[in-house]
């Protein structure tokens, strides 16, 4: 057992409490990491609020990159002072969707209530999504974290745990967008930016943002918009204007608000596609026309975590960032330390924020 700080959420929506907390030992497959730099996620926010559900006292926290400082045992390929990113894509590897390729959706991922993390009484705290990074430092599975270089700045790289696989790998692994393709990106947040550039890096023809705020769309142009329409009233109609009104090949839905999934099918080409990335909370339905979409051979598909394998994908995106091809730095909107947890997700809720990163520099 080692004492970490951590950021703790006693109760759904009051501020989290900086308290000591109790990491076990890594143990079979398992690795522990010291964390530098964690962002603040949107998904963050929903489990704080208590809309994905969950246990408390929780730490929540899993987009972050730091430097393995042990090893369980039966752990290959890691060794301590490896630079990683952390995720909270935990795989079997051995189950119908990981043997099809499909880590994201891992059907064996294990089981959540056996964290490593305990109050000082000895009282369980759920590790949200398998990681509690908004800590000193987590134990995680091995198949959740992938080496990056030593020099990579740790806070760049942490961006890459989420918001940027979720949003590439949206674009390039899920709507497999072409050479060619007309796109439109709902959304120019964290996930939305990285959706843009997925696009981009895809060679998409014209790449469409649609945002609430101006602001943004400006944001979405530095990152590869080729346009940016205001989300106000029927965007789609503007939208469909602007591809020649035919229409987009692939929508790529990046907030999670059920009436932007009503209004999706509305953007669509023949044959297009709608990628579902945002979230929203538990009960939240949307509707469209089966008819519709089947007459005009329009699919949905659902997108997790941007469909990645972590060891297949983090490397390139690595290699893009240092070529300067895919950006990352500008991602970052603020920096903050552990103890202004609570002020980082008051900036990321009140929605100028690209992302904010808590920085931990705990050596
Ligand atoms: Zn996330
Ligand atoms: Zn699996």
């Amino acid at each position: 057992m080692t004492k970490v700080k951590a950021a703790v959420c006693h109760k759904h929506g009051e501020p989290l409490v900086i308290e000591e907390v109790e990491l076990r030992a890594p143990e079979l497959g398992e690795v522990e990491v010291k964390i530098d730099a964690v962002a603040v996620c949107h998904s963050d926010i929903s489990l704080w609020q208590g809309g994905f559900g969950g246990a408390v006292p929780a730490v929540f926290g899993h987009e972050a990159a730091g430097i393995v400082t042990a090893v369980g045992v039966g752990v290959k390929g890691f060794a301590v002072g490896d630079s990683v990113a952390v995720t909270l894509i935990r795989s079997c590897g051995t189950c119908p969707s990981c043997g099809q390729g499909h880590p994201t959706v891992c059907e064996e991922p294990g089981d959540p209530s056996k964290g490593p993390l305990s109050t000082t009484q000895g009282d369980p705290v759920w590790q949200a999504l398998f990681a509690g990074a908004f800590a000193e430092k987590v134990v995680v599975d091995q198949s959740q974290i992938v080496k990056i270089p030593a020099d990579m700045p740790k806070d760049a790289a942490s961006l890459i745990s989420c918001g940027v696989i979720t949003g590439v790998g949206a674009a390039i692994n899920t709507a497999g967008i072409r050479p060619g393709d007309d796109v439109v990106v709902i959304g120019a947040g964290g996930v939305g930016l990285n959706a843009i550039q997925g696009a981009r890096i895809a060679g998409a023809r014209r790449i469409v943002a649609v945002d609430m705020n101006p602001a943004k769309l400006e944001d979405a142009k530095a990152f590869g918009a080729t346009h940016g329409v205001l989300a106000e009233g029927k965007p789609f109609k503007e939208v469909k204007a602007l591809l020649d009104g035919r229409g987009a090949d692939a929508v790529l839905v990046t907030v999670g608000v059920a009436a932007v999934y009503d209004q999706a099918p509305r953007y669509l080409a023949h044959n297009g596609k709608i990628v579902m990335v945002g979230m929203p909370h538990f009960g939240s339905n949307a509707s469209y026309s089966p008819l519709v979409m089947a007459d005009a051979g329009q699919k949905i598909l659902g997108s997790k975590m941007g469909d990645v394998v972590i060891k297949r994908d983090i490397p390139w995106i690595v290699d893009l960032y240092q070529q300067g091809r895919l950006k990352l730095d500008e991602l970052i909107s603020g920096r903050w330390t552990l103890d202004q947890v609570n002020e980082a997700f008051a900036d990321t809720m009140a929605g100028n924020a690209r992302r904010n990163v808590i920085m931990l520099n705990n050596d």
